[in-house]
C-alpha cells in the first residue's frame, strides 16, 4: 500500500531535441512575470504567459490545465522514451 512519502504525482515535462528543455520565470517591471521555455539545442523557444484566474470555459469543452515540471537547470542527459500506455493510463487527469 501507499505511504504518504512514496506518493508520487505525473508530471508533464517539456521536451525538445530529445532533452528536457530549460524553463526560466522572468519578472518585469510593471510587475508582470512571463515564463520563457528555451530548447539548449535548437534555441526553440516558448513563452508562457502567467494567468491568475484562468476562465477554463474561454479554452473550449474539456479543457485541461497542465502541470509542467519547469526547471532553470534541467537533466542534461538524453531522454528515456516513456512507456506511452503506463503514462496515458494515469487516471488523475
Ligand atoms: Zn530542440
Amino acid at each position: 500500500m501507499d505511504t504518504d512519502s512514496s506518493k508520487v504525482a505525473n508530471v508533464w515535462v517539456p521536451v525538445c531535441c530529445e532533452r528536457v528543455m530549460r524553463y526560466n520565470v522572468f519578472l518585469q517591471k510593471d510587475g508582470t512575470a512571463y515564463g520563457s521555455m528555451v530548447c539548449t539545442s535548437c534555441n526553440k523557444n516558448v513563452t508562457f504567459e502567467l494567468e491568475h484566474v484562468a476562465d477554463l470555459s474561454a479554452y473550449g469543452e474539456g479543457a485541461r490545465v497542465l502541470s509542467l515540471l519547469g526547471s532553470p537547470k534541467p537533466p542534461k542527459e538524453t531522454r528515456r522514451k516513456v512507456d506511452g500506455d503506463a503514462a496515458l493510463s494515469d487516471q488523475t487527469l
